[in-house]
């Protein structure tokens, strides 16, 4: 039976967007929490609010270095950059990250005994010849792309947690993530979600690239925190989609995101980045079957906080000092 009781857990990436919710819910439940991050793409502030709670703590460091010796029980592997144009900025960084990361958690979980769960990604898939993806399916990836050095060095990280799990025992977990969004992205963090909804608040034009007829699937961070805890608690030692099923063109996004915020923002057509996936929606039987969780917060509902957060962001910014979301290179 996995204890329930006060566990002392490790959130790498913990202060970035996904992160430093998890850190929330963790500390909301009792544990002991602590945040390792180098804050390359999160942010001081996303923690200000825990700072004060007995059980917090932030550490400072890399993951591509050695590790300190923590006496954890649990560890969630959030640590890289999100983002393409953050993950892009250094494809050898991004690639050690994910590479040198997984075996630093990895030998970490091997040394206290903790279960360790993996922030893999969607983008495994590639630009996926399988529609919904399951998790059988085993992708269309160029290993020499612009993307290579995220999502191959996510499935390298995945193939390491394989490994060390048949070979040494590590007790892993494998989340799938599938594109989330909500409050605490940064105004330039440069996907789509941010991108537009801070583009709309400043009546600037909403930056399609592309025709807009690509899809995803957009989950919102509740719900994907909700689908993380469950499946840490589970025995599921197998990887796992997490997503929300609705799928909307990129098109449609921007048109729900200028009718919310009441924007004049025109629409501008930017090049496609290439071997930017045409479609993407998670087949979820898994975690339905395994973990009893769906997503609960259709894309409307939850556009509404994230924008009401945006909103606080640019009206506390001076009109001449804002700074234009981030594009992607093509
Ligand atoms: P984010 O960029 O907001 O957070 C990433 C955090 O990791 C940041 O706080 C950053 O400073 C930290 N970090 C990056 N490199 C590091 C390093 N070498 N050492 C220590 N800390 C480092 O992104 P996010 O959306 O919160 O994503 C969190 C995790 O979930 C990532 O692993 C990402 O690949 C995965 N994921 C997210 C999504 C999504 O839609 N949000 C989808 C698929 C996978
Ligand atoms: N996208 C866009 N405008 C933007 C940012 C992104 O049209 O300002 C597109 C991007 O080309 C992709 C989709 O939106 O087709 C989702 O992009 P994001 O970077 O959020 O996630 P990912 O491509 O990694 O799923």
């Amino acid at each position: 039976m996995y204890a329930s009781c006060q566990k002392t857990v490790l959130v790498t990436g913990g202060a970035g967007f996904l992160g430093s919710h998890l850190c929330d819910r963790l500390l909301m439940e009792g544990n002991k929490v602590i945040s390792l991050d180098n804050f390359h793409t999160g942010s001081r502030s996303n923690h200000l609010h825990q700072a004060s709670n007995p059980n917090f703590e932030v550490i400072q460091a890399d993951v591509a270095d050695p590790l300190p010796n923590l006496r954890v029980q649990e560890i969630y592997h959030l640590a890289c950059p999100a983002s393409p144009p953050h993950y892009q900025e250094s494809p050898t960084s991004t690639l050690k990250t994910n590479l040198l990361g997984a075996i630093n958690v990895l030998n970490l979980a091997l040394r206290t005994g903790a279960r360790v769960l993996l922030a893999s990604t969607s983008e495994i898939y590639g630009d996926p010849l399988v529609h919904p993806q399951p998790e059988d399916y085993f992708g269309n990836v160029n290993s020499f792309g612009e993307r290579a050095c995220y999502d191959e060095g996510k499935r390298a990280a995945e193939a390491l947690f394989h490994a060390y799990a048949a070979e040494k025992g590590v007790d892993i977990r494998i989340a799938r993530i599938f594109n989330t969004y909500g409050p605490r992205m940064q105004p330039d963090d440069g996907r789509v979600v941010s991108n537009f909804v801070v583009e709309a608040l400043q009546d600037q034009p909403i930056t399609i690239y592309g025709d807009g007829s690509q899809t995803r699937s957009f989950c919102y961070v509740d719900d994907l925190v909700e689908g993380f805890v469950r499946l840490m608690a589970s025995d599921v030692r197998t990887p796992v989609n997490l997503g929300n099923p609705g799928e909307f063109s990129v098109t449609e996004l921007a048109a729900m995101v200028v009718a919310m915020t009441g924007s004049r923002s025109p629409v501008t057509y930017l090049p496609l980045p290439s071997d930017d996936p045409r479609r993407r929606r998670p087949n979820i039987a898994k975690a339905e079957r395994l973990l009893d969780w769906r997503p609960t917060i259709s894309l409307k509902d939850g556009l509404g906080p994230t924008i009401a957060y945006f909103r606080d962001i640019v009206a506390d910014q001076p009109a001449d000092s804002r700074s234009s979301p981030l594009q992607s290179v093509v």
